[in-house]
């Protein structure tokens, strides 16, 4: 396998996820190991991602848990929320975990370096700080993504927003918040401000957040911002931004649709492009797609044959245990002899939303596009706990069916623990499960997720109740 012509058998560029999954396992297989990263050892999902995002989730509900501990008779005297203390509990766990990565890279033998990597040919990685150069076999490129802008001709004043890296080296708690965007990130950040008492804004340019999504989840969502206390508008975009006189509301943002919302903090949510920029890809062969990712095949080869490319930097699915499975089966496919690739199809996935989203499967629209009948069960509730709150809070459960073959294709979920119950499912739904099992399957009472075994009637549209 090793090449000794070359300074390394793999050089990954990237220490995130998919990279440093990839980087060990390959190491671990006898391979000699380089990784580069140019920010800090994680990458997206422990630095500035799904790991702090998680904690300012914990952080937000707390407040909601308070207001419901006082329906269930609790006495509490509350004196606010000291984001400082949050902040620096936050940022020490997520150094613990970057931390933790580096020692698991080194353990297993990789070479590190923490600098920008670039490629100039395509088996030569120059390192960007130290000016070192290796000659490499096989390069995996696993950058990842970065937050996407509009350029200031497109939005003048642009550059007095923020995106979701700088969100989490906020100094204060934002008083008032505007957030342009109806995806994952946006919707996440309007719960997590809204819940910590921030005024918050969303401004998307559709008419229902969470494009892309079953209906009935984005629905649900969407009038769960709202009776958050979101302030949402819909068929808009952010037209300029100029500084304003004010200390609370320093900004002032004007929407396309006539609106001015003033602000001090405004978040730029509006989707990630891969990192490719600067990275050798046109010298070294490499096809991207028009918005800058890398074309890959189902083993994550790219159009030249010794470069790889795994996660947010390809054009498949943007998480990161996928990003971390297709590290993985690279790895054991080009250095362990264990060939075996991912398969994209039925990936669970989970928006923390308050409440959360848990999704598997193909939404309605789809089914109905792929199969000749589609059954649907669903059911929108108001669960137990929530019958001694002054909460409207309601659950929302569906299940898609091909009514062919009796399989459940699809599931979705929006309530509390949505993520938690949706792994599950995911397992299920992974092995074909049909709707003659789940309905096998003894309810756990008094739970939410018993309504996922224990929806009986087809969802026929003209008996919807109002
Ligand atoms: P998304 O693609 O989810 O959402 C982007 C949003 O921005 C959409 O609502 C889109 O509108 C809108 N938009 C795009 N371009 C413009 C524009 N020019 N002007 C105004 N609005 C615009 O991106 P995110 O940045 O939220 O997240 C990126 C990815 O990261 C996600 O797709 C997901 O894969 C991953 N992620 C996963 C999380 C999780 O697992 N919980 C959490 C956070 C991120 P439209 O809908 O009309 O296209």
């Amino acid at each position: 396998m090793a090449d000794a012509a070359y300074d390394y058998d793999l050089f990954v560029i990237g220490a995130g996820s998919g990279g440093v999954r990839a980087a060990r396992i390959a190491a671990q297989s006898g391979a000699r190991v380089a990784i580069a990263e140019e920010y800090r050892i994680g990458g997206t999902c422990v630095i500035r991602g799904c790991v702090p995002k998680k904690f300012m989730v914990y952080a937000s509900d707390y407040g909601r848990k308070l207001k419901e501990a006082r329906d269930y008779g609790w006495q509490i005297e509350e004196k606010g929320f000291d984001f400082e203390t949050f902040m620096s509990a936050m940022h020490a766990e997520v150094d613990r975990l970057s931390g933790i990565y580096l020692k698991n890279l080194a353990n297993a033998g990789v070479d590190v370096f923490e600098e920008r990597a670039e490629l100039s040919d395509a088996h030569t990685v120059v390192l960007k700080e130290s000016g070192k150069t290796f000659t490499v076999d096989k390069v995996l490129i696993a950058t990842g993504g970065t937050p996407w802008r509009p350029a200031p001709e497109d939005l003048p004043g642009v550059e007095h927003t923020i995106t979701s890296n700088e969100v989490f080296q906020l100094e204060s708690l934002p008083k008032h918040i505007v957030i342009a965007g109806g995806g994952y990130i946006a919707c996440e950040f309007a719960h997590i401000f809204a819940g910590l008492g921030v005024e918050t804004c969303l401004v998307y340019r559709g008419d229902t957040v969470l494009n892309g999504f079953d209906w009935d989840v984005r629905t649900a969502v969407h009038e769960g911002l709202k009776e958050a206390g979101v302030r949402v508008v819909t068929s808009a975009v952010f037209e300029e931004i100029r500084e304003v006189e004010g200390e609370e509301c320093p900004y002032c943002v004007k929407l396309s649709n006539g609106m001015e919302i003033n602000a001090d903090t405004i978040l730029m949510a509006v989707g990630r492009r891969a990192a490719t920029e600067g990275l050798g890809c046109d010298a070294a062969g490499v096809n991207l797609s028009d918005l800058g990712a890398i074309i890959v095949d189902d083993e994550s080869r790219t159009s030249v044959p010794n470069i790889f490319a795994v996660g947010d930097v390809t054009d498949r699915i943007q998480l990161t245990p996928v990003a971390i499975r297709e590290g993985h089966a690279f790895a054991d496919t080009i250095f362990g002899d264990k060939p075996w690739s991912f398969e994209h199809d039925n990936v669970a996935s989970a928006v923390f939303t308050q409440p959360e989203v848990g999704t598997v499967g193909m939404t309605e629209a789809e089914a109905r596009k792929a199969f000749k009948k589609v059954d649907i069960y669903k059911t929108r509730f108001r669960p137990m706990k929530t019958m001694l709150l002054n909460d409207p809070e309601r659950v929302m459960i569906k299940l898609v069916v091909n009514a062919e073959d009796d399989r459940v294709v699809g599931v979705h979920i929006v309530s509390p623990d949505a993520g938690e119950m949706i792994q599950m499912i995911g397992v299920a739904v992974k092995m074909g499960a049909t709707k003659a099992q789940f309905d096998a399957t003894c309810a756990v009472h008094p739970t939410i997720a018993e309504e996922i075994v224990t929806l009986r009637q087809k969802w026929v549209p003209d008996t919807e109740p109002a």
